[in-house]
This record gives C-alpha cells, sequence and structure tokens, in this order.
C-alpha cells in the first residue's frame, strides 16, 4: 500500500514546526549557520540556501551553500540578505552541491560580486557537476536540440507540436544558468573541508546528479543535504539523451544507503522542504517509494511491452504540461533501465523508432 505524502511526511520530525525565513530574511538554525529561502517560479517554488560563517586565508565572511536560479527576483532576494544578514562582513565562498539550476544557477554572480582586486571569491563544487554545468550553460546548439526531440520520440513522445518544442529545450539550462564561473575548487567524496573553523564531511550521491556533494558536520549533528534527501518529494531520478543506457536508479538507491552511517537524530537541512530529523525513516521510505514504482512497472510490463510514455499514468497521478512530461519521460526510462539492467525486462526497438519493455522470461 502506497501511503500518501502528507502521512510519509507526519513520520519525519520539524524541530522548526512551521516557521519559515521571511522574504529577504534568514532564520538562525545554530550559530553562524543561517538558513535562507529563495522563490522560484516553478511549481517547485523555493530552494533553501545556507550562510555558515567562515574564515578564508585569514579573511572572515561567510560561505553560501547553493545559489538559486539566475533571475530578478533571485538577485534582488540577494540583495535584500546581503544589507540585512551578513553582519558587515562579505561573502568569501560558494560551495554548490550540484549541477541543477536552481543551486548553481547565480554562482557565477556571487563569485563576482565578491571577488576583489587581490581576492577570488571561489566556487567550490565536485568536478563532475562542475564541468557539467560549465557545458550545459553553453551547449544550445541546434543539434543538442535534434537529440533531445530525437531522445524523446524514441521513449513514445510523438505529438509533432511537442517534438517541435522539445528542440527549444536545448535553452532551457542556459536560461537558468547563463554562465559558470572560469576556475573551482573540486569537492570529492571524503573530503573534511574546514568551514569557521569546523570540519564538514563531502558525501558524494550518485543518481540525482553526477556528483553530487552533501555536507555533514559531525561537531553539530547536521546534514546539508541538497537534493539527496529531501523530506516530502523524492529526488529527481532521470535518463536523458546524453547517457540514454543509464542506470541512475541504481546508483541513487546504492548512494541513499550511505547516508545510513549518520547518527538517528541527525538534522537535515534539505534544499526544498524543511529542516528536519528523522534521517533513517526517510532513507526507508524513498528507498520503498522506487521499489513500488517499480514493482507497478513489472505489473503493466507484464501485460503488454510498454513505452516510458506508455507508463506515465502509472507513475505520475496528475496531468503534466510539456515541461513536466519530459522530467516525466526521464524518471520513467530510470526506473525501465534499472529493470532491464537487472534482467527483469527486456527492450527492443519498434518499426516506428519507439523503445519497448517486456517482462523477460
Ligand atoms: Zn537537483
Amino acid at each position: 500500500m502506497t501511503l500518501s505524502v502528507d502521512a510519509l511526511e507526519r513520520a519525519l520530525h520539524y524541530p522548526l514546526a512551521n516557521r519559515l525565513p521571511p522574504a529577504g530574511g534568514a532564520i538562525e538554525i545554530a550559530p553562524g549557520l543561517k538558513w535562507l529561502r529563495m522563490p522560484m517560479p516553478f511549481a517547485l517554488d523555493h530552494i533553501n540556501l545556507w550562510l555558515l560563517r567562515d574564515r578564508v586565508e585569514g579573511r572572515d565572511g561567510w560561505a553560501v551553500v547553493d545559489c538559486c536560479i539566475d533571475c530578478p527576483e533571485g538577485r534582488a532576494a540577494w540583495e535584500d540578505i546581503f544589507e540585512r544578514e551578513l553582519e558587515g562582513l562579505p561573502i568569501v565562498r560558494v560551495f554548490v552541491t550540484h549541477m541543477h539550476p536552481d543551486h548553481v544557477g547565480l554562482a557565477h554572480w556571487l563569485c563576482e560580486r565578491w571577488s576583489a582586486p587581490g581576492w577570488d571569491c571561489r566556487l567550490w563544487m565536485s568536478a563532475a557537476d562542475y564541468q557539467t554545468a560549465r557545458y550545459f550553460s553553453q551547449n544550445v546548439s541546434p543539434e543538442t536540440g535534434a537529440d533531445i526531440a530525437r531522445y524523446f520520440a524514441s521513449h513514445g513522445m510523438t505529438n509533432p507540436d511537442d517534438l517541435e518544442q522539445l528542440h527549444q529545450r536545448r535553452f532551457y539550462y542556459h536560461s537558468l544558468v547563463p554562465r559558470v564561473p572560469r576556475a573551482y575548487a573540486r569537492l570529492l567524496d571524503g573530503l573534511d573541508v574546514t568551514i569557521g573553523g569546523e570540519r564538514w564531511r563531502c558525501i558524494v550521491g550518485h543518481g540525482h546528479a553526477p556528483e553530487h556533494i552533501a555536507l555533514y558536520g559531525a561537531a553539530r549533528g547536521i546534514l546539508i543535504s541538497g537534493d539527496m534527501v529531501l523530506p516530502r518529494i523524492s529526488p529527481n531520478v532521470s535518463v536523458y539523451d546524453p547517457e540514454p543506457e543509464g542506470d541512475p536508479l541504481a546508483l541513487f538507491l546504492a548512494s541513499l544507503e550511505r547516508y545510513r552511517a549518520l547518527p538517528a537524530d541527525t538534522l537535515v537541512l534539505p534544499a526544498h522542504g524543511k529542516p528536519f530529523t528523522g534521517l533513517h525513516t526517510r532513507l526507508d521510505q524513498l528507498r520503498d517509494h522506487h521499489h513500488e514504482r517499480l514493482a507497478d512497472v513489472m505489473v503493466a510490463a507484464r501485460q503488454k511491452p510498454v513505452s516510458a510514455w506508455d507508463i506515465l499514468p502509472l507513475l505520475f497521478h496528475r496531468k503534466l504540461d510539456l515541461h513536466q512530461s519530459t522530467f516525466a519521460v526521464g524518471e520513467a526510462v530510470a526506473h525501465l533501465n534499472n529493470l532491464w539492467h537487472t534482467g527483469q525486462l527486456t527492450r527492443a526497438r519498434g518499426a516506428d523508432g519507439i523503445w519497448r519493455y517486456a517482462a523477460a522470461g
């Protein structure tokens, strides 16, 4: 039985209850650690960002974790924060958990704004996500648009108007992340980064992004989880045209298990939703969610071979616009590919060019 989102959420504990940071302001989670929340013009209508008191090469200031998309509202929200929340200090470095636009979009602007002659406000990020972000922010060629449309067509999106519009999807990333800083400092799994005199351990996660970095501060028992562990929504796990045979769901599920080593009372600071405790419960919920979806897909595939497009109603119980459909197809392929890689499904490409997956044996 699938529990409702509300029922699942009630199994977690929210120490700040329903308090949210005010527009242009912050909530202090712990001494020198502030929670910011910025609005975004999407169905996912906000992102949480974090300010940590820092000292880099003798310079006192703040480290930022994640940035918001590049949009006028995001820049204006930051200007308010600069004025009200920095206590007269500069931002001295910018950490980014992963390459998605809401996390890296304004990194270039923050780094430029807070660099000074002889001082670089540096971006800190994993190598895979830095390079991927740089590539996508610059890659808007018509060939890329054609690749994207061909990919979605091969998974069952056949409406000519939709396919025409999918060519334009090549501008999507660039429109939210126009640039990425030309230099960075590399975060790696297991690396200890000292922020404001405290050690934060980098924990890599795969499947949601190429090399997502969460930060765990053992002294405070706090995990800045980025998008790997969210309290209410299941992080998107998708297959897209650059890696069409990928199995990110296997990577994601394996990555989740790595957080089990953290103490049960860890305070999780997620990029979306509210700070919570109940990490291990949430890991169970996320694992179960995907296992249930996989079981649903198998039931359908035993009836007849299915494309990703065919199983959208099974995975998403609501009407989707074209933009949402692209994410949904990506997620559907992730589930199909996982079952294909584990030998439970086989796949074949029809004369119509569409991949269909059938129960093995
Ligand atoms: Zn993300």
